[in-house]
């Protein structure tokens, strides 16, 4: 098997496909918006991931080549004249800060929300929002195997807001995991805590588990190196380690969960992807699938109720379908909360009662993970109906509620309550900013405060 090899702006060029494929106009374009939005694919993604003979339309390619119009025409063409005339590096960087600014980067805020404190101690690198499950952050984990293009993550890796995020101290965590009973499960995310070295990872999840803490269920990693990189978990040097990492868990009585990371079908074809998930599957751990749906990637019912079977049938159980967040390349992303429950109920209808354990499509917004349940009409007025599916306030998952229908609206704050209300039942607690419509983005950043991994 290969070695792992990461392409980036530095190096593209080295990879034949590109050089076979590309026209001169589509690598300028891959400049400009990789100079922009962060870029960085692999040897096996473009190896074995990615149909080449029809590369415009291939989903993956999508997944992590930038193109043209993942920037909106004045940011493009600002880049594209700077690097014409020959800027230089910092002068580059400047415009590329100035266009960053106005793709909604998470807010300055978004770093302290939701981060809890232990005596006075903020734990930077933990986001702790709904009751039973902590966030963990660690540092050695905040980056992937390549870069998704729809990531809402992007001004992490393009240095906007690195390392405040993460933490390396797990002696703080297990203290606080103590003084919280009700905090069944961690959830390790990024980035990938899976591209940490299993020498690093072991620090932090045998300390964990040799704390014995009565509370802590389930371990999780949230990740995409199953579809990014599998021979993770199978040829790498450390693969047997990170597996036999996952049986320790499980022999200690704690649930190791996989929130796995697929966006199409053709990330489960590969023989590494299925051998990993075997393995996975072997050492105790239960794989669980999650995505968000996306415009040029994955907007079609029969990819979904494709992927979901497929799944299945691999041993994963689908879990989430979130709706793509406002931020980085959006508009090129962005499909309607109709329309995503259109895929959503379309894919359900067509796969058994074994994959429907899947829950969506869903808004990971600040108040909680908000589920559009579908359209309907009541006394003559046409609205969406919307539940918690996650909360931060528990009280407020499974009550359904109510918004005025608008085939435009693209996230929560676009939602107006139905049946002339002035508030959703939630807002006395929690009040909603609704600043956007379609096209345009909020001037707030209340939506960023989950994960997507
Ligand atoms: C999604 C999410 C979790 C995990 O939620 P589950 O529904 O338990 O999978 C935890 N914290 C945050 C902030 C999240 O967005
Ligand atoms: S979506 Fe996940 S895997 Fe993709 S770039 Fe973002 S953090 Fe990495």
């Amino acid at each position: 098997m290969k070695r792992y090899k990461a392409y980036t702006l530095r190096n593209y060029m080295e990879i034949p496909q590109v050089q076979l494929h590309l026209s001169e106009e589509e690598r300028f374009a891959l400049e400009v918006v990789g100079h922009v939005l962060p870029f960085k694919t692999n040897n096996y993604v473009v190896d074995q991931l990615i149909d080449w003979r029809k590369y415009e339309s291939d989903p993956i390619y999508t997944l992590t080549f930038p193109q043209k119009d993942m920037l909106l025409p004045e940011h493009f063409d600002e880049m594209a004249a700077a690097i014409r005339s020959g800027a230089g590096k910092p002068e580059i960087k400047l415009i590329a800060n100035k266009i960053r600014l106005e793709l909604n980067p998470h807010p300055a805020g978004q770093l302290s929300w939701n981060v809890p404190s232990l005596e006075g101690v903020k734990l930077t690198g933990v986001q702790h929002k709904y009751r039973e499950t902590m966030l963990f952050f660690p540092s050695q984990g905040q980056t992937c195997h390549a870069y998704c293009t729809f990531c809402f993550r992007w001004p992490q890796f393009v240095g906007m807001n690195e390392l405040k995020f993460a933490m390396r101290d797990t002696e703080l965590i297990i203290r606080y995991l103590r003084s919280r009973p009700h905090i069944t499960d961690i959830l390790f995310t990024g980035g990938d805590p899976l591209i940490m070295k299993t020498k690093v990872l072991r620090t932090y999840v045998e300390s964990l588990i040799n704390a014995r803490i009565p509370n802590l269920r389930s371990i999780r990693f949230g990740t995409k190196a199953l579809s990014y990189w599998p021979q993770r978990f199978t040829t790498d040097e450390d693969a047997d380690g990170l597996l036999r990492l996952f049986e320790q868990a499980r022999d200690a009585g704690i649930h190791l969960a996989f929130m796995a990371h697929f966006n199409h079908p053709n990330e489960l074809q590969s023989e590494a992807v299925r051998q990993a998930i075997g393995r996975i599957l072997n050492a105790g751990a239960v794989i669980r699938t999650q995505s968000p749906a996306m415009r040029n990637i994955n907007d079609d019912a029969a990819v979904w109720a494709r992927m979901w079977q497929k799944q299945v049938e691999l041993g994963c159980v689908p879990y989430y379908m979130f709706i793509a967040r406002d931020t980085g390349a959006q508009h090129y992303f962005a499909i309607s909360l109709e329309k995503a429950w259109n895929i959503f109920r379309k894919a359900y209808q067509q796969v058994s009662g074994i994959a429907r354990t899947v829950r969506g499509p869903s808004m990971s917004a600040g108040p909680g993970k908000v589920q559009v349940i579908g359209v309907s009409e009541i006394a003559g007025e046409k609205i969406f109906v919307l539940q918690f599916i996650q909360a931060r306030n528990p009280d407020w998952v499974s009550r359904p509620f109510f918004a005025r229908y608008d085939p435009d609206a693209i996230w929560l704050d676009g939602l107006y309550p139905a049946f002339g209300k002035e508030k959703f039942f939630f807002e006395t607690e929690y009040p909603l900013p609704r600043k956007a419509t379609h096209g345009q983005r909020p001037a707030t950043g209340l939506n960023y405060n989950a994960v997507m991994n």
